[in-house]
């Protein structure tokens, strides 16, 4: 018999917040719900340090958290015993990158992409006004968001036939290029999927002799990495696009729901059937088969 911990891995834009409003209401009962039973939501999100800070004390949370695509893990100093090998201390967190800096790839599109650059606007030559309109985010809220430290977002304007064009040099050139809700992102290989691996593998070396269970839920291509990675996968319903195709079949789910409700309804759902007698036992000790 063996212990079992519950890990839930979760994206923000269209996932946990609604894509238009950026609220998390419905999901709000639900995440009190797993702080309760000791089970930790870790956000794993293309949003940058400046914007989670913000967003995890709204939220209430106190757990690592995932930066910008995978790039980095920003683990409290508090989550595990002793620092985590092949980590930085910054501030209070204990930090994990995987990726190159932000300026190796604006400078990169400078240089060997250069005839494309009609065909986009980068976060780093819009302006936060500019950049207000396209996320529909305030002035505060976008200065947060302008504060990236690995990859560079632009927004596509040109037509789907070049921005293929466009992926292909990208990538020749050593930059990986993934497409979220409303930006591509230019940056290195890294992905929501790694960084999950990595963090929990973090925690099974932390719960000596526990087995780690976890959970992703995104709506986004860039949380396929993530969703494949996990024990369990939930795929929440998008307003604005199809559900991305997943590799896995098993132990795969789709939201009926958009959004934060979908991500309540589905870890509800999951609390009521599969984890319902195992999560007592995550604060109790009990063994777990
Ligand atoms: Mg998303």
């Amino acid at each position: 018999m063996r212990k079992l911990k519950t890990l839930i891995f979760s994206d923000l834009d269209g996932t946990l917040l609604d894509h238009f409003t950026y609220q998390s209401t419905a999901a709000e009962k639900t995440l009190q719900q797993l702080e309760s039973a000791g089970v930790p939501v870790i956000l794993n999100t293309s949003k940058t340090l400046a914007e989670l800070t913000i967003i995890q004390r709204e939220l209430h949370l106190n757990t690592p958290f995932i930066i910008e695509n995978g790039a980095a893990i920003y683990i409290p100093i508090n989550t595990f015993k002793t620092q985590p090998a092949d980590t930085i201390l910054i501030d209070s967190y204990w930090v994990k990158s995987f990726s190159l800096p932000r300026q190796h790839w604006i400078t990169l599109l400078a240089d060997h992409a250069d005839e494309f650059s009609a065909d986009y606007q980068s976060f780093s030559t819009l302006s936060a006004t500019e950049l207000c309109k396209i996320t529909g985010l305030n002035l505060a809220e976008t200065e947060r968001a302008k504060q990236r430290q690995f990859a560079e977002p632009l927004h596509w304007l040109g037509d789907e036939a070049t921005k293929k064009s466009f992926v292909d040099r990208l990538i020749s050139l050593g930059a990986n290029v993934v497409q979220g809700g409303r930006f591509i992102h230019v940056g290195d290989f890294c992905d929501k999927g790694q960084a999950l691996l990595w963090l929990t593998e973090r925690y099974r070396e932390h719960f000596d002799n526990i087995s780690i269970f976890t959970i992703a839920l995104g709506d986004g291509e860039n949380d396929s990495a993530m969703l494949e990675a996990a024990d369990i996968a939930v795929q929440v319903r998008s307003p604005v696009h199809d559900f991305p195709i997943l590799y896995r079949q098993y132990k795969t789910t789709k939201t009926q729901l958009y959004g934060p409700e979908g991500w309540a309804d589905a870890i509800q759902t999951l609390l009521a059937n599969q984890l319902v007698s195992s999560l007592p036992s995550l604060n109790s000790g009990e063994n777990h088969g």
